[in-house]
């Protein structure tokens, strides 16, 4: 008899789970509670899986004797909480992939960076010559890419709801890139339990495996004694020189592990800001690690261009440079994107706000933003928070109004920064929505 394994949730790791489950002959159910994306359906379909949308048939489900759940759904949602009374193992599909492949695996997790990271590492070990694939929140699910294909290695961009999901998952390199308050509504409000969430991404390495960390982050290092990791700790660090591990000195980067000695300037990055060099510290760092030769290293982080969404350059106009960081859906993104700015700022900011304490950005807004112009259906929080400090703000009603008004106001040798630090659901579908109309808009200049 086939093991019967239900997947909670029909999106992009739903769908992937389900089709791996099919290919390893599981006897699988798909329930969605809500509505299934057509995309999805057609692969469901095609794979033969039973499926069903718009609501849980609890009594099917709760004959399942594994369950794989979406990131998505929290576990007060009434059917996780009725799979676990009856002690139905509830897993994530990350939990789930891992045990159908024998890839050594780089995961990577943090608020901040994990898609910047996790794509330039890939891209690393890529240009490198390992046979690697990226997957996880980015792309294709992991458990797609395991069902569709082998390969010798997995880059992993892994959300903290994917590891609260896990039970042996045990990547043999963790990077955890920061830690800020984010997501805290699936937390109790409660840091640490945000925090041990992420430092499950160590739970199951051992001596031989590899943590990688921000030993600048306040909220890692205490989060360190709290969950003792047993994988040999490599730190980066802007701050401070290190015996071992990655930072910054004479403007130039230095990895240093296992007596070999990786050091690019600085300057030839073509990421730009401080936050980028902590993901190329933490992306060469892992690179060292399997071996890649530090010319490749070198000449991959000369060429690597930044991620769609994430500081992205757009166009210069009249000497106006425009860049679109839409995927700045927190404080501390847009923080470092202001902190990266090097000439006169008209900001775009603005969207749902997610509980955010917009002080931190005063300085740097006070230093770098010469106009603001507000994005959002409520703009109240924005206006009182920097309304002292920068005389022109002006509320704009759709994309291509902020981004006309923002090119009235930029003079030769500007930038104009789309940075919301909020959420994008009042006003577009999502930070991709976002970013791509504020593309458009630029490029209709
Ligand atoms: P994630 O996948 O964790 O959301 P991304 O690489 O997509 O991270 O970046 C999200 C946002 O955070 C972007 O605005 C980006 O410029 C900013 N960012 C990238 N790396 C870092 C970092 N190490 N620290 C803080 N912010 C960062």
């Amino acid at each position: 008899m086939n093991v019967k394994l239900v997947v909670l949730g029909g999106g992009e790791s739903g769908t992937g789970a389900a089709v791996l489950g099919k290919k390893e002959n599981f006897e699988v159910f798909l329930s969605d509670f809500g509505q299934i994306e057509k995309k999805y359906k057609q692969v469901l379909l095609h794979h033969e899986i039973e499926w069903e949308e718009n609501g849980h048939s609890d009594a099917r489900i709760l004959q399942a004797e594994l369950v794989v759940k979406s990131p998505g759904i929290p576990d007060t949602a009434p059917i996780v909480r009725q799979l676990n009374e009856a002690g139905i193992p509830v897993i994530s599909e990350v939990e789930f992939a891992s045990r159908f492949t024998d890839a050594q695996l780089v995961a990577i997790t943090g608020s901040n960076g994990k898609t910047t990271t996790a794509t330039l590492t890939n891209y690393l070990l890529d240009k490198g010559g390992l046979d690697v694939s990226l997957a996880g929140n980015i792309g294709d699910s992991f458990a797609l890419d395991v069902a569709n294909r082998t390969v010798k290695n997995y880059v992993l961009e892994v959300s903290s709801f994917q590891l609260d999901g896990i039970a042996d998952f045990k990547p043999h390199i963790a990077v955890l890139t920061n830690i800020t308050p984010d997501h805290l509504d699936r937390y109790d409000y409660q840091l640490e339990n945000y925090v041990a969430s992420k430092f499950r991404i160590a739970m199951n390495q051992s001596a031989d495996d590899y943590f990688i960390y921000d030993a600048d982050d306040p909220i890692i290092r205490k989060g360190m004694e709290v969950h003792p990791v047993r994988a040999r700790l490599i730190p980066f660090s802007l701050e401070r020189i290190l015996e071992e591990g990655a930072y910054v000195k004479d403007e130039n980067i230095i990895v240093n592990i296992n007596n070999t000695q990786f050091i690019m300037p600085v300057a030839t990055l073509n990421l730009q800001g401080k936050h980028n060099i902590k993901n190329a510290m933490a992306a060469s760092t892992v690179a060292t690690l399997v071996q890649i030769r530090k010319e490749t290293i070198r000449a991959c982080l000369e060429n690597f261009q930044a991620v769609e969404h994430r500081l992205e350059k757009v166009l210069k106009i009249n000497q106006v440079n425009y860049i679109n960081d839409s995927k700045a859906t927190n404080v501390n993104a847009t923080f470092y994107a202001l902190e990266s700015m090097t000439s006169p700022t008209v900001w775009i900011v603005g969207g749902v706000d997610k509980g955010n304490d917009y002080s931190e950005l005063l300085p740097l807004v006070n230093e770098k933003v010469k106009a603001i112009i507000c994005l959002g259906l409520e703009n109240d929080k924005i206006i009182s928070a920097f309304g002292n400090v920068v005389d022109l703000m002006i509320e704009a009603h759709s994309m291509s109004d902020a981004v006309q008004v923002a090119y009235r106001l930029a003079k030769k040798g500007d930038t104009v920064l789309l940075s919301p630090a909020c959420a994008s659901f009042d006003l577009f579908e999502n930070y991709e929505d976002r970013g791509k109309q504020f593309k458009e808009a630029v490029r209709n200049l």
